[in-house]
Parts: C-alpha cells; structure tokens; sequence
C-alpha cells in the first residue's frame, strides 16, 4: 500500500477529550496528551470510526446509554466507488487496492472533518452517522458538506491516480453518494461483535439512493433537503421508484462543481 495519508484538514478539531463520551454522558475521557497515558494501558484509545473518540463509546454502547439501543435522530451517509466492479475485472490488484485505501482516506478525512463517523466499511463503500456519538444539532448539513468534500477530494485524487482508468468513454471512476436524515435505531445489534451501528428505514432509504447515484452526483432525500434549504436551493430534483420503497421519492441531486 503506497497512498500516504492526507493532511488532517484545518477544521479538524483534535480534541483532548473524547467528544462521544462528553457529548453522552458528560464525562472526560482523555485521548491526546499526556493523561491520555494510563487510559491507553487500559486498552482505550482513539476510536477508528473518529479520532476524536474513544473506544469506550465505540464498543461500550450499552454502558454509554444504560440500553441495549435508542432511537436518535441522525443523518446517515453512504458511498461507494461507481464503476468499481467492472474495473475490478480489467485492473491489477494491486492498483485497485490503492483505489479503495485512497477512496476510504479522504472519505473518512472528510466525514470527520464534520464531526461523523465511519461506522462500516465495505469494500468499495461506507456508511457515516452524523450526530452520534458526536452530537450535531445541524447534521443534515455536516453530513451534506461533508458529502461535497468527499466528491472534491476523492475526484482529483482518482483522477491523478491513474488517468487511463478514469479516462475510459462510459466507464468513469467517482464516487456515488445517498443521504438521508430521520429517526435510526442505535446500539449494539450483534452478538458477536461490540460495536454499534443503526439500522430502520432511514438507513435502507439512504442506502438505496446512493444506489441510484452516478459517479460524482450527490443524492439528497427531501427530509435532508428540508433541513438545509440553502445547500440544496437550485438543485435537481429527480423522483425515483427505491427497491423495498413504495412511495416516490423526491431525491435532490447535488452534482459536484
Ligand atoms: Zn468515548
């Protein structure tokens, strides 16, 4: 793996404290610095989903929230890689690995950026929670810029990386991305593993309009839209028929500029 790590953005906050478990409970958990020291012997460290947390919110939920979930309002953010699969067939593994570390960097850059979470990782795509553990009162916006950051960063950076990939007529190589804001149920879903993640209609919905985003289009749904009228002012707006969705939904397209 040769991609070097972006810059950490300006905006990026560095916190000393773990911003999950301050925001949930009011408590200080030191992850930078030198009191971060004993917590880390203890095995707790700054989570992989947001430097800015802990492992503790990341794998205690139930003894963050005294539940086994909640229902929480959050916007929830995929992305994946368009053209993937196809190019999958036709490139070097090698190659295509340093497609997908380059596509996780800046997409994980930028969701933290505007205080998200990397909650999964699959393959060629991710899905990002805004306003928890990190609470956001405006997190259809964050999860919106942080939308747009991702198709700036990941674009220039696919394109340098090899220009006979994204270069080929009606095969081109960007990132698709689906967002959508509602009530999600939080907590720890599995019996096997620790981590949290949210499931319900709010996450399906988010999931199947990237599913319909082409490559550097950005699908906002119309709850998300609502939330930031300025950000989405202008926008396309395209009705879709979504797997498992009966109603119509009136998605907006932000394109990147
Ligand atoms: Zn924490």
């Amino acid at each position: 793996m040769t991609t070097a790590s972006p810059p950490v953005p300006a905006n990026h906050s560095n916190a000393s404290i773990c911003r999950g478990c301050w925001d949930q409970m009011r408590v200080p958990i030191p992850i930078r610095g030198p009191l971060a020291l004993p917590f880390r012997a203890f095995g707790i460290t700054r989570s992989k989903m947001n430097p800015d947390i802990c492992t503790i919110c990341e794998r205690s939920f139930q003894y963050v929230k005294k539940q086994r979930q909640i229902s929480a309002s959050a916007t929830i953010l995929f992305a994946d890689i368009r053209g993937f699969t196809d190019l999958s067939e036709r490139i070097e593994a090698v190659k295509l690995s340093e497609i997908v570390s380059l596509f996780h960097d800046r997409c994980a850059q930028a969701i933290w950026a505007h205080d998200g979470i990397v909650n999964k990782q699959m393959g060629d795509g991710l899905m990002a929670i805004f306003n928890f553990p990190i609470v956001r009162k405006d997190h259809a916006t964050a999860a919106i810029m942080a939308a747009v950051d991702i198709q700036r960063s990941c674009t220039a950076a696919l394109n340098s990386l090899n220009p006979d990939i994204g270069g080929l007529p009606g095969r081109a190589l960007g990132v698709g991305i689906g967002i959508h804001t509602g009530d999600v149920q939080i907590g720890e879903f599995s019996s096997f593993r620790s981590d949290f993640t949210a499931i319900g209609g709010v996450v399906n919905l988010a999931a199947r309009l990237e599913s319909q985003a082409a490559a550097g289009e950005i699908l906002v749904s119309a709850e998300t839209a609502t939330q930031d009228p300025d950000l989405t002012a202008g926008a396309e707006v395209r009705p879709l028929m979504l797997k498992g969705i009966e109603q119509q939904v009136q998605a907006r397209v932000l394109v990147k500029s």
